[in-house]
């Protein structure tokens, strides 16, 4: 990885993020400007309120995986609860079993298979008032739990206490019994017939409620996360996205406008004309009608800079905008093409159209006078070269691509306006042809 790399697309993401500002700071009677960068307070707000709502969502994703995990963790315990209490039920029976024997037949071998089993069972119920996360035990009994281990009717501790207890005696030498009527032979069969297994058949349940109860609630958290994660989704599109987004059209929207209009008048440049003739072409084309174009210059201009100023000079170019403005109609198009010279594009203007407008512009900009501020009028004329775009004609697109037939109009327009010149200015010249064949 390159590190300058790095570096610079840290410093670009500063840059978009601030803005330069120069502030004037005085001192001495000295007037010092300081090129300073300030963070530009929407973007980092935004920047910010993004940061954290990512934090957030990251945050919640972390918590829904480890909620999962805990998920799979409960229903793991559930299942080694379940079969560690299987298997105490089995105990019962077995001790309950050996017990029988060893009174028939106190054989050594059977009174050691009995002592492993007193063991096993004392060892799990141990686990399970104690907790034991190995066979999934949970620290604290749960209430549903205690409930059968210590409340009547079950109170399975103090049973399997007694059991295990009587069991032992058929473990031991000197109290082993003798008799199948001694009462800790009788308390054995008794429980292991059924009262004590059904007890282990209710822990069951209680155990079965309590994981349920347990997942129950993990699934509900998860439930609230994906909320929370689904409404900072849709937080971050309506107050992050949506304004962000409007600012880029907006910043863009201004960009082309500035792209395409001559700061001064306010009308299109000669880009915005390019773009407006091109598209006004194809829909003349389409519609097959005509397309005028007049070219207006400014008649001695030099002549108004030099007496009155550059000042007076710009005056004169805005007025001249003003007047052709209010001559024309809506969809007609004024450009300013540069210095004094205006282009205005006619739809559907055929040569006899063209060349009234373009004389209503001429008479408009010789008798509205420009009037200074010290309330002296300025009067100044414009020539005026005419051209027109007919389909079908020759110049059709279809033969000649957009630009190029644009360009002729504009040398045609430019010709008669050389000849509008030539003529003594304040006049309206179009192409000999095309006039002559409408007269
Ligand atoms: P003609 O009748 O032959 O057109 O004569 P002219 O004096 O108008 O000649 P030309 O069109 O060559 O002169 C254009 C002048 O316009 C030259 C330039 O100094 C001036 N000019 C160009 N752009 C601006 C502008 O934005 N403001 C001002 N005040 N003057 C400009
Ligand atoms: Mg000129
Ligand atoms: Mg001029």
């Amino acid at each position: 990885m390159d590190f300058c790399r790095l570096a610079n697309g840290f410093r670009l993401v500063f840059q978009a993020l601030t803005v330069k500002q120069e502030d004037k700071v005085g001192g001495c009677g000295q007037r010092k400007t300081v090129r300073m960068r300030r963070l530009n307070r929407p973007t980092v707000l935004l920047t910010v309120a993004y940061i954290i709502g990512l934090a957030v969502i990251g945050a919640m994703s972390i918590t829904a995986h480890a909620l999962l995990g805990a998920v799979i963790e409960e229903q793991s315990d559930e299942g080694h609860v379940l079969s560690v209490v299987g298997r105490q039920r089995m105990l019962v029976q077995r001790i309950a079993y050996l017990s029988e024997r060893i009174l028939r037949n106190p054989a050594a071998a059977q009174k050691k298979a009995l002592m492993q089993a007193i063991t096993e069972m004392d060892m799990a119920h141990h686990a399970m008032i104690e907790g034991d996360s190995a066979m999934g035990f949970p620290k604290t009994v749960p209430e549903t739990v205690s409930e059968v281990l210590f409340a009547q009717p079950h109170e399975l501790d103090r049973r399997v206490g007694t059991f295990l207890t009587f069991a032992r005696f058929f473990s031991n030498e000197a109290t082993v019994p003798k008799f199948s009527d001694d009462p800790a032979f009788q308390f054995i069969r008794a429980e292991a017939d059924g009262p004590l297994l059904e007890s282990f058949e209710v822990l069951v349940e209680a155990y079965g409620a309590h994981f349920l109860l347990l997942t129950d609630e993990l699934v509900q958290l998860q439930r609230i996360i994906l909320a929370v994660v689904i409404l900072t989704l849709l937080a971050e599109g309506v107050l992050i996205f949506r304004p962000l987004v409007r600012r880029v059209h907006l910043y863009a929207t201004r960009l082309q406008t500035m792209a395409l209009s001559d700061p001064m008048t306010g009308v299109g440049n000669r880009r915005a004309f390019h773009d407006a003739a091109e598209r006004e072409l194809s829909v003349c084309d389409r519609k097959t009608v005509p397309l005028g174009l007049a070219l207006l210059d400014i008649d001695k201009f030099k002549r108004i800079n030099d007496t009155h100023g550059h000042a007076i000079g710009d005056e004169a170019i805005m007025h001249l905008c003003a007047v052709v403005k209010d001559t024309i109609r809506r969809n007609d198009i004024l450009c300013r093409l540069g210095g004094e010279e205006f282009a205005v594009l006619l739809p559907g203007a055929d040569a006899a159209e063209t060349w009234q407008v373009a004389e209503r512009m001429r008479v408009a900009v010789e008798t509205q006078a420009l009037i200074l501020q010290n309330g002296q009028t300025l009067p100044f004329t414009t020539s005026i070269g005419c051209a027109v775009y007919l389909p079908g004609s020759g110049q059709s697109p279809v033969e000649a691509d957009d630009s190029r037939v644009i360009d002729g109009l504009l040398v045609e327009a430019d010709t008669a306006l050389y000849r509008a010149k030539e003529n003594g200015r304040n006049q309206v010249c179009g192409s000999e042809e095309r006039l002559t064949a409408i007269a």
